[in-house]
């Protein structure tokens, strides 16, 4: 086992002070791009994380110098003991924010004010109902587009994720820029990434570059404003001017971002994944069950980090299906 004073830095000089923590695998869609449509297979219970396991792992990392937790899943409101969950995590000196499909986050209003969390990411593909029927697999357009509404008006910070595919939504760019017009939303265009099961194929995938080509065809170039990222941000930041809202490209493929990733993943049974494109995975919650120490683990898992994508550091070794098809399905990483 490796020994290093600060275990959440890696080998290239990065220090990882952000956790991405999976809920469940369960999901209440069936996002096409995220899934299988047979579906994944899930672990058993007893080899999900409870929540005093959440906590205990958490706690470890903040221990350790982690700033910022999200929250994700699956969907991470369909995990019954959500609130406690949340109310565990908000004891730790930590920024707490969530990522969810927003189809049943309206019941849970009060418990994200409680707890202090203040950012939440939503994922909506379409703006067209039945496009949006088609994507997800579920009809409930309406519930997450009145839910982002909702969250709005509450007063939270809300991005709204929306990832891009050829010949079904990259006709909605614009729609989408449009609705920052009096919507303060950050709306984040993601380049489709390949995982599990999710039949990427590069040709399905709209570019960084492609998307702006978009955004300057129709807007007069001195109305597109390019904002400052913030540090370790992955998404690169623009708004229209005059508009309440603003808008962003997530180009993990073809303009990764590792250089300066800051982030770890913990899966719902209890796996540290150094990289959203790593296949390679150390079991945290079973040396946890057996009264073990997690820090050598979390230190051999960032020490092994790849400096780029997990060790796909080129668009033809992304292309290769034996590579990203070891990884796991997003649904069951946590994106
Ligand atoms: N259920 C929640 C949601 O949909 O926001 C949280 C989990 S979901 C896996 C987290 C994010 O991963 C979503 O914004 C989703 O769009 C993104 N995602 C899933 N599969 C993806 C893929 N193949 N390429 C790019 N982003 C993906
Ligand atoms: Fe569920 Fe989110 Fe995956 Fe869609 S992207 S299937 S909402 S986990």
């Amino acid at each position: 086992m490796i020994k290093t004073t600060n275990i959440l830095q890696d080998k290239f000089g990065r220090e990882h002070t952000y956790l991405r923590i999976s809920l469940t695998e369960r999901c209440n869609l069936r996002c096409s791009y995220c899934m299988p449509e047979e579906g994944v297979q899930l672990s058993p219970k007893s080899h999900l994380m409870t929540y005093e396991e959440v906590y205990e792992i958490a706690k470890t990392f903040v221990d350790n110098g982690v700033t910022k937790i999200r929250l994700t899943g699956g969907e991470p409101f369909v995990r019954k003991d959500i609130p406690v969950v949340l109310e565990k995590l908000a004891s730790l000196p930590v920024e707490l924010s969530i990522t969810s499909n927003a189809v049943i986050i309206d019941r849970f209003i009060d418990v994200l004010k409680a707890n202090g969390i203040k950012k939440i990411n939503v994922s909506l593909d379409s703006l067209d109902k039945n496009k949006f029927t088609h994507i997800t697999r579920r009809n409930q357009f309406e519930k997450v587009y009145n839910n982002i509404l909702l969250l709005v008006k509450e007063g939270f910070t809300v991005k709204v994720n929306a990832v891009l595919m050829k010949e079904f939504n990259e006709d909605e760019i614009i729609d989408f820029i449009e609705l920052t017009k009096n919507l303060p939303v950050s709306i984040r265009f993601i380049e489709f990434m390949p995982f599990d099961g999710n039949k990427w194929d590069l040709s399905k995938m709209v570019s960084y570059k492609e998307i702006m080509e978009k955004v300057n065809q129709h807007f007069q170039a001195d109305t597109i404003e390019r904002l400052q990222d913030a540090p370790n941000d992955t998404a690169k930041n623009y708004k229209i001017k005059g508009y309440k809202g603003s808008f962003a490209i997530i180009s993990s493929v073809t303009n990764p971002f590792c250089d300066s990733c800051n982030r770890l993943r913990l899966t719902a049974n209890g796996q540290i994944k150094n990289c959203l494109f790593s296949s390679s995975e150390s079991d945290l919650l079973t040396t946890l069950r057996n009264g073990d120490s997690i820090e050598p683990v979390i230190a051999n898992a960032v020490h092994a980090k790849h400096k780029t994508r997990g060790g796909m550091d080129t668009l033809k070794k992304l292309q290769k299906p034996d590579l990203h098809s070891k990884n796991r399905s997003m649904i069951t990483i946590g994106g």
